[in-house]
């Protein structure tokens, strides 16, 4: 049997993972290898994204699949976000037949929460293979059939039986525990993910011969059809052919993963446990840097991945060419952008990579909003800290009244996140997290610089929306400190 960790980010035995904390970069990263940034908490709290939506947005579009999600209605309400990205994912790759995703929920009711939800899953399970006769069938699990103890492996396994007395290919039934209750840290549910592909479709098979210069890719599903163009293309130019994996992606795909010389991931939070059991399971060596956002994130991931690929030279020959092709527009993009302040939020990935790209573009970094810190954030932070020196640091999942505090008390140039309350402020905004638009690698800075640039020179579209839209807080909470309600546990 492959040996897997539990899937749940607190608990890993060799790092400390801190949800809450507020203060500063250089006093974070002080407290951090002493052990004393404590597990703290939050006595008010907004509400924290579900794992349960991260193992949704990561399997929602694999082929030919259907989807179980058992769960009162409302946790399924993901699945529309996902279905919409799984929607546009269709048309950029040129399908304009688009589909939507084929996704069943239990709808668990409280009397089921009494009296028990298996019979609903296994009526689930039979009418998506008969409607959708799909390869693959995965169940969501959720706090409700978590907490009532509904047995969905048995469930998956008898389903399974069934299906295979019946006429045809009978589909793979995998579970996938991603109950939300089991971790604070959102990252868990794409380990969840991972863990329903080593644990129900890997299992204990031979990998089959090794297929040399075959890459996997773990990309989440936040990376756009361009992002993965642009990456596969670099790769491609020194010699490296790409398993992109779990978007759009197909069993066959999965099943190759053992198979692949080596792995590496887009998002530094993403997949980074499974390429460890993989390593542990058939020795394949892996790449675990930082996201390819920006000239110096993007140097530094190619030469991690050149390096376990064998293509040192290829890659270093690469960058050059690379980096001289866009140094005059990012010198042009210096020149509008340098010296403006700017605050970042997002997943841990993105938030980090994007504190090094604004050094790119001459800006400077005034604070920061992300979801967990552990000891792959700290190197991030210390190599943040030595470009930007001491920015503002706030560890929350989500917490948007923290973040708008912040951002009333640091008046940033620009905020770079999801901008629903930014915008409100009157702030400019972009993004680096839009499955719509490029991100990753050299020419794709570019683009991102240049939206920069734009929003800061042309604002005017947010102020508009701040002057017609308000946000639901007493001009009192802006006075007090951001940080009020955030317990420091100690050690
Ligand atoms: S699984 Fe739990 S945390 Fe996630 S949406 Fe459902 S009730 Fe909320």
């Amino acid at each position: 049997m492959i040996k897997t960790y539990g899937g749940i980010r607190e608990l890993r035995p060799d790092t400390e993972t801190c949800n809450d904390w507020g203060g500063s970069s250089v006093e974070a990263a002080a407290r951090f290898p002493k052990k004393c940034l404590g597990r703290a908490d939050r006595t008010f709290s907004q509400g924290l994204q579900c794992q349960q939506i991260n193992s949704v947005m990561a399997l929602l579009s694999m082929e030919e699949a259907a989807f179980v999600v058992h769960a009162p209605l409302g946790c399924a309400g993901c699945c529309s976000m996902a279905n919409d990205w799984f929607r546009v994912g269709q048309l950029h790759r040129g399908n304009f037949a688009m589909r939507n995703a084929r996704v069943l929920v239990t709808n668990l009711d409280e009397k089921d929460i009494i009296l028990g939800g298996e019979k609903k899953l296994r009526q689930a399970l039979h009418l998506a293979w008969e409607r959708y006769r799909p390869k693959v069938i995965f169940i969501f699990t959720s706090c409700a059939s978590g907490i009532i103890g509904d047995d969905v492996d048995a469930a998956a396994r008898e389903a399974q039986e069934e299906f295979a007395a019946q006429e045809g290919v009978p589909p793979q039934v995998v579970p996938i525990h991603c109950e939300g209750f089991k971790s604070k840290v959102c990252a868990s549910g794409y380990d969840a993910a991972f863990l329903s592909m080593t644990n129900y479709i890997l299992k204990d098979e031979a990998p089959g011969e090794t297929i040399p210069g075959l890459l996997n890719l773990f990309a989440p599903p936040t990376v756009s059809y361009i992002d993965q163009m642009e990456i596969e293309r670099i790769l491609h130019e020194i010699g490296i052919t790409v398993n992109y994996i779990p978007f759009y992606s197909s069993l066959d795909k999965i099943r190759q993963i053992p198979r692949a010389q080596a792995s590496t991931a887009i998002c530094k939070v993403f997949a980074d446990e499974f390429m460890r059991t993989l390593e542990r399971a058939y020795g394949i060596p892996y790449s675990h840097t930082i996201m390819p956002i920006g000239s110096r994130n993007t140097d530094r991931w190619l030469r991690g991945v050149a390096k376990i690929m064998g293509k040192e030279a290829e890659a270093e020959a690469y960058i050059a060419k690379e980096r001289a092709a866009v140094a005059p527009l990012v010198a042009n993009l210096k020149e509008r952008l340098t010296g403006k302040t700017v605050f970042i939020t997002g997943g841990t990935g993105r938030t980090f990579a994007a504190g090094a790209l604004v050094d790119d573009f001459g800006m400077r970094l005034l604070g920061m909003q992300t979801p967990t810190y552990d000891k792959y954030v700290q190197e991030d932070v210390e190599k943040l800290n030595a470009i930007h020196g001491n920015f503002v640091l706030d560890v929350a999942n989500m917490m948007p009244f923290e973040q708008v505090n912040l951002l009333k008390k640091l008046q940033p140039d620009v905020f770079i996140g999801v901008p629903v309350w930014a915008a409100r402020l009157g702030l400019p905004t972009t993004h680096v997290l839009d499955i719509k638009r490029p991100t990753l690698g050299y020419r794709n800075l570019v683009y991102l610089g240049q939206k920069i640039a734009a929003q800061i020179e042309n604002p005017g579209y947010n102020k508009r929306i701040a002057a017609y839209a308000s946000l639901p807080y007493k001009e009192s909470w802006y006075a007090e400190d951001p940080f009020k309600f955030i317990t420091k546990g100690g050690a």
